[in-house]
């Protein structure tokens, strides 16, 4: 190959990469991840992909919770750029465990903070949250198995994702540094006789 038929391919890829939404080419894996913002948590190693070279559209805010702005980007990649699959990824040790709603709510007061009325949307004004909201707003939980299991359920179910985009949610803890199933934890199996089967 000549450099200038080599320098044409190269233009030829980097063109279809620039242009991909224009073009309507999804991403390499046609996946959307949902995952928590935590530093803990590698989303590009958990799931063996490139997300920052093109694999998936990633998307992550604190508990990696499924939120309006969760159901926006998921409607808009599964609907219109080419998405077929839906990972949730929540973790061990997440900060949303780390307080209840209140306590946070009660600190906000305590710095002066208005909690009863914050605009939430610049492009929205009218969308505010309703008195004694904001705490549920926030979103702690308190167990991660419960929460991942459940988002997929409503992921599942919700009217702005195809029916045919496959969902799933794993667990990755960040004390093994190893992905999971809800409700499997491994170390519950090997830590005790009973765990083990014996007789
Ligand atoms: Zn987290």
């Amino acid at each position: 190959m000549s450099l200038q038929q080599q320098l044409e391919v190269g233009f030829k890829a980097h063109e279809s990469w620039a242009l991909r939404r224009q073009l309507r080419i999804p991403n390499n894996r046609r996946l959307w991840v949902c995952a928590c913002m935590d530093e803990r948590l590698p989303v590009d190693e958990a799931l063996g992909i490139r997300g920052d070279r093109g694999d998936a559209h990633v998307f992550r805010n604190a508990g990696g919770l499924i939120t309006d702005d969760a159901i926006r980007s998921a409607m808009l990649t599964c609907n219109f750029f080419g998405t077929q699959e839906i990972v949730i990824i929540n973790h061990t040790e997440c900060g949303m465990m780390s307080a209840n709603a209140e306590t946070l709510v009660n600190a906000l007061k305590q710095k002066g903070i208005d909690v009863d009325n914050v605009q939430l949307d610049p492009a929205l004004p009218e969308l505010r949250l309703g008195k004694g909201a904001f705490s549920k707003w926030i979103k702690m939980f308190d167990d991660v198995d419960a929460i991942c299991a459940a988002q997929v359920e409503y992921v599942r179910n919700h009217p702005l994702i195809p029916k045919d985009v496959a969902v799933s949610g794993w667990i990755w803890e960040v004390e093994t540094g190893h992905l999971r199933k809800p409700h499997s934890r491994v170390s519950e199996k090997v830590n005790t006789s009973t765990a083990m089967g014996a007789k």
